[in-house]
């Protein structure tokens, strides 16, 4: 049997390890448009930006071990389309035949509507490794950066780039920064955490264009403000990548709509990670995380060779900001109650979400045993008593009793 993933980034990897490890013994071919093999996107707003990271560690396996597992691996490959009925890829390399395909083709990150200056010199998304090679000669001590957007990307950014000794605003057009993530007593632990570095945060803060001739001069405001502005980084957030899979008739939903399997509309198509969307909990769901990368690509690998188990996401993710690190488990959406928990220092606790005392998830600020914790009890589908979360004379760990 042959198996073409399409798309070379984690959750092709992973999916590919996972056939392998699983015995499958047939072809396995990953295409993907990047020149060099898969690797880890998360790093590189944080440490590889800093220049904290070298490109080696920041791949997932070496040219030999796709050698070795007797993977094709095909880089630099674009144009990609379909053809369900020959079960063909068509790619700027050729025609590729398929028995079975997996789509692991990930998010593009959103860009400004035109005539706002988004294609002006200076102006810096933060997705592949060619975005950031061509954004860390850019920030240099003493120079004026405007962030425009307060997610996980904007934020993290922000980070790195006062740590290298740039000027930074940042402008989030939300009442607060992550609002789509995460509850406003996470976004305020971790807007003081900027503030004590020196970051100017703006919320409610719309941005109307870019400025500049040739490249970005200043970021002009809707309430007519400018701010200058050296170069400007842009995390308004990512779209699902389902071109190729909507240009192949294949159903779209929220992403590339699959099935509590991993199978997408046509049973030899199957799909992973940010691009896809699932069933759970009786909605559709799509978690742009590496995690869920991970575990969705083996769950595909697990069924493409015959198992029939359903995806059942166990969402984390992290987030590290100068020395501090934010971790997350579960999902906090439609939670009815918060409680939050203090930590250890000046920026450090917990945030717990609870519907009907039921507990969704945790999110941490320098606290590794709440975090733990916290993942746990998710995972068991047990809920500890909110009271006794909030009481910090309670020792952590004696919620898990
Ligand atoms: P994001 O989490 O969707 O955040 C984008 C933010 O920008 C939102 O708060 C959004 O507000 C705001 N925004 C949108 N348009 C704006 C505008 N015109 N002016 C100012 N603000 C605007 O996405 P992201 O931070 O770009 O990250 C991209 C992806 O990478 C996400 O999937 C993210 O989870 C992932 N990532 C994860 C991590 C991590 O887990 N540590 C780190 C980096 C990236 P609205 O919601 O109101 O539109």
């Amino acid at each position: 049997m042959q198996i073409v993933i399409l798309g070379a980034g984690q959750a092709a990897a992973s999916m590919a390890a996972k056939l392998r490890a699983l015995g499958h013994q047939g072809g396995i071919t990953v295409i993907g448009d990047e020149p060099i093999p898969p690797y880890q996107r998360p790093p590189l707003s944080k440490a590889y930006l800093l220049g904290k990271m070298p490109l080696a560690r920041l791949t997932l396996r070496g040219p030999e071990w796709w050698a070795e597992q007797d993977i094709r691996l095909l880089t630099d490959t674009t144009g990609f389309s379909i053809d369900r009925q020959a079960r063909q890829v068509q790619t700027s390399a050729g025609a590729v035949p398929y028995d079975q395909l997996a789509l692991t083709l990930g998010a593009r990150p959103r860009r400004l509507p035109p005539g706002m200056g988004g294609d002006l010199a200076g102006l810096h998304a933060i997705r592949n490794l060619a975005d950031i090679d061509r954004l860390r000669p850019e920030l240099q001590a003493g120079r004026d950066l405007v962030v425009i957007g307060g997610g996980y990307i904007g934020l993290e950014a922000a980070a790195v780039a006062r740590m290298l000794g740039l000027r930074v605003t940042l402008i989030e057009s939300a009442p607060r920064i992550l609002a789509r993530v995460a509850a406003p007593e996470t976004a305020a632990m971790i807007r003081k955490l900027h503030e004590s570095h020196g970051v100017t945060i703006c919320e409610s803060t719309a941005l109307t264009r870019i400025e500049g001739s040739q490249r970005v001069e200043g970021v002009r405001l809707a309430d007519g403000r400018l701010l200058a502005a050296d170069l400007a980084i842009l995390g308004i957030g990512v779209d699902p990548e389902t071109e190729v899979a909507a240009q192949a008739g294949l159903r779209i939903e929220n992403g590339i709509a699959c099935d509590s399997h991993g199978r997408t509309s046509d049973p030899a198509i199957w799909a992973a990670g940010d691009c896809a969307s699932f069933p759970w909990q009786g909605q559709r769901m799509r978690l742009e995380s590496v995690g869920n990368a991970i575990d969705m690509a083996e769950l595909v690998a697990e069924n493409m060779l015959g198992g029939g188990r359903d995806y059942q996401p166990k969402p984390w993710f992290w987030s590290d900001q100068y020395d501090a690190k934010l971790q997350i488990a579960g999902l906090g959406h439609g939670h009815d109650r918060i409680v939050t928990r203090p930590g250890d220092g000046a920026h450090g606790g917990s945030v717990w979400y609870f519907r009907e005392g039921q507990l969704l998830a945790v999110d941490a600020l320098n606290d590794a045993r709440a975090y733990m914790v916290g993942k746990r009890l998710i995972e068991a589908g047990r809920s500890p008593d909110a009271e006794r979360v909030a009481d910090a004379s309670v020792p952590v760990k004696d919620l898990l009793a």
